[in-house]
């Protein structure tokens, strides 16, 4: 998948997003095509002591491994690699063990680097590793897939699954950079892409408007794997975030509308048993049922309706449930009250008020148009 060293001849300058952490302090995101061919020195260069670990999984290592490691050894550092098996139900704490296992082994200290090669699984457990490993050591993040590009390489929220739930373990740990190269979602399935873009087009609803109509033109770029257009992509879908994020310190409640279509998605994920639906495709759902319920209650217009409809078809994400499936109302509320967001025995939910690119985060709804939503949708 990788180009050879001679198109760096036709590279563009990366991307950059800086985001703010408190105390005046940030990180860059490096975003472009290619580069991993183009801009080695500068991953290279956010590895401050001698020794790298890079952790990756079974089906990515083969891919981007070799690239990965020979860019921090021809820098000069003693490279260590980690592979791990691939998918969510190892993102739990035996095998959080071994990455502490290979470092212990090579007796890494304080002074070295954790890389995360992979989608969001793998940067969520090596931030926690390197979160822990030593009472917390420097990491750097090489997202391979779109949901991890545009979502949890910002925000800084690392963590593996208990058996009792999800994301239970974990730690707040910002790495020192993270290094996106578009050309690495050549070899993503096509599923897990559209997964991802169904995380984009929440940043435009919730927020940026001018996002959602750039996204209503490109969205057959972003299928076809266009690395430039994706690069845009990821660069404003990181720059939502890491502005809602650093909101949120002040007017709590904001980060909450990230979550647009997750509540209700939250349900169809949980209620179609585990690996039926993708996390962003779940989302899709959620996200189509949440603007059908803001349009029932009258805070936006038909006309937005229809354009979420159209945007979610465009990148071909499920805006309904299966015909078979064999949900009922009853339970699709019991599903979502189970919800982490409920506070107090109070549902809050994110739903769209106003004109495109606004939201809410409300327990103030009518329960009747958030019934008539979900009969709608499970019959
Ligand atoms: P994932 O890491 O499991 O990746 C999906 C699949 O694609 C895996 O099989 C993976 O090996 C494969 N893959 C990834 N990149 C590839 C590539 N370039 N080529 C070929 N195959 C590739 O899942 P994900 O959707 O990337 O991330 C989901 C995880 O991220 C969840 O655990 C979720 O909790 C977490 N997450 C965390 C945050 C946060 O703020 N920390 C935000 C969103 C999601
Ligand atoms: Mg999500």
């Amino acid at each position: 998948p990788h180009r050879s060293p001679t198109s760096t001849a036709l590279r563009s300058e990366p991307e950059i997003v800086s985001v703010p952490l408190a105390e005046g302090r940030n990180y860059p995101i490096y975003i472009g095509a290619d580069l991993l061919n183009s801009d080695s020195e500068t991953l290279a260069s956010h590895a401050k002591g001698n020794d790298v670990l890079i952790v990756s999984n079974t089906k990515i290592a083969p891919l981007y491994l070799a690239r990965v490691e020979s860019i921090f050894k021809s820098a000069g550092k003693n490279t260590y690699t980690c592979i791990l098996p691939d998918g969510e139900e190892y993102k739990d704490l035996p095998t959080l063990n071994l990455i502490y296992d290979e470092a212990l082994k090579n007796g890494l200290d304080r002074k070295c680097t954790f890389v995360a090669l992979g989608g969001g699984v793998i940067g969520d457990m090596v931030g926690y590793a390197a979160a822990s490993y030593q009472r917390g050591v420097d990491f750097i993040q090489v997202p391979t897939s779109v949901m991890a590009m545009v979502d949890s390489s910002v925000g800084g929220k690392t963590g593996v699954n208990h058996a009792l739930g999800k994301n239970m373990i974990g730690a707040f740990h910002q790495p020192n950079c993270v290094f996106i190269d578009t050309n690495t979602l050549e070899t993503l399935p096509d599923r897990e892409l559209k997964s991802g873009i169904s995380e984009i087009i929440k940043y435009g609803l919730i927020r940026d408007a001018p996002f959602f109509e750039w996204q209503e033109k490109n969205i057959p770029e972003l299928l076809k794997r266009n690395p430039t257009i994706f690069a845009e992509a990821i660069k404003r879908s990181c720059e939502n975030k890491a502005e809602v994020v650093a909101a949120d310190e002040k007017e709590a409640g904001v980060r909450a509308t990230l979550n647009l279509g997750h509540t209700f998605g939250h349900a169809v994920e949980n209620g179609s048993g585990y690996g039926h639906w993708l996390h962003g495709e779940a989302v899709a759902i959620g996200t189509a049922m949440a603007t059908d319920m803001s349009a029932r209650m009258g805070w936006i217009d038909e006309s937005l309706t229809a354009r979420v409809q159209s945007i979610l078809k465009l990148a071909d994400l499920p805006t309904e449930l299966p015909g078979d499936s064999p949900m009922t109302t009853e339970k699709f509320l019991s599903l979502m009250s189970v919800d982490k967001k409920v506070a107090n025995g109070v549902l809050r939910l994110i739903l769209l008020k106003g004109e495109l690119g606004n939201c809410v985060f409300t327990s103030d709804f009518d329960d009747n148009a958030m019934k008539e939503t979900i009969d709608l949708y499970v019959s």
